[in-house]
């Protein structure tokens, strides 16, 4: 059920809080929720995240994860630092963790960079390549502030014209739950609710240059995908196929967009 929010104090909300510009597509996104707020909360969820589930052991996998994350990681932070938005970069604290679930052909990452591989998308993924698309992806959601974006929403449908500063310090459990709700991982572990369209193009666009700019070559996003398109089932818990641009239109954005990113990857590198 959608409630109408009165222009009038919809313009006094915005009037207070801060529009961020989403690097790489330029776009303007409401950020609603002061970064400490979203940072307690996402460190919070994600301690507990991993506190139930079970992490995997084979050292192997583990480090190959957190080798390509750190890699991913770091292409976003210069990235971020050469767009003049350097100083986002303390709201990251990156950490990238593999949870032992084959039936789950998953990842995320929550606000401030806590990240999630399940075992079950390595068979999809097969190498560094193919992890650096997945976690591309997710740092691309990560630095375009999607997390702060739907937590906004929620706050304007939920709250409407209280006054943020009055919903966050009174009403701490219902910031909380939407939390939640944007993340799904109070009721049922992992399990992402599905970002908008134009998140999901954005954060593929973002991944693909993030990717690039780390060594990855961008072109394998194309065979990443196709592997992901024949799988049969798991598209519940799939954050990438749940909504999505269906795989053929999100295989022929990357392919307008694979030039860009191959300026990146041709580009002589220190
Ligand atoms: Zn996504």
């Amino acid at each position: 059920m959608s409630r109408l929010i009165p222009g009038i104090v919809l313009g006094t909300l915005l009037g207070i809080v801060s529009c961020a510009e989403v690097p790489i597509t330029h776009r303007h996104s409401l950020h609603l929720v002061p970064d400490s707020e979203l940072m307690t909360l996402s460190y919070q969820e994600y301690n507990q995240v991993l506190h139930k589930s079970r992490l995997s052991t084979d050292t192997q996998e583990v480090a190959t994860v957190r080798r390509v994350g750190a890699r991913i990681a770091r292409s976003a932070e210069t990235f971020l630092r050469e767009a003049g938005q350097g100083d986002t970069i303390k709201n990251y604290h990156w950490e990238f963790n593999l949870i032992e679930d084959e039936k789950t052909v998953n990842a995320w990452v929550m606000p401030g960079g806590k990240a999630a591989v399940y075992s079950g998308i390595l068979p999809y993924t097969l190498d560094d390549t193919g992890l650096a698309v997945v976690l591309g992806h997710e740092v691309g959601h990560a630095i375009a502030g999607h997390g702060n974006e739907r937590m906004s929403q929620g706050l304007l449908a939920q709250f409407g014209g209280m006054a943020l500063a009055v919903a966050l310090s009174q009403q701490p459990q219902q910031t909380q739950s939407l939390f939640m709700t944007a993340y799904g991982a109070g009721t049922k572990v992992g399990v992402l609710l599905p970002y908008s369209r134009l998140e999901e193009s954005e954060a593929d666009h973002i991944g693909l240059i993030l990717m690039a700019r780390a060594g990855y070559d961008p072109r394998q996003a194309i065979p990443f995908w196709e592997r992901m398109a024949k799988q049969e089932g798991h598209q519940q818990s799939m954050e990438f196929l749940s909504t999505h641009p269906a795989t053929q239109r999100r295989m022929e954005d990357i392919i307008k967009e694979l030039p860009e990113a191959l300026q990146y990857y041709n580009a002589p590198r220190s």
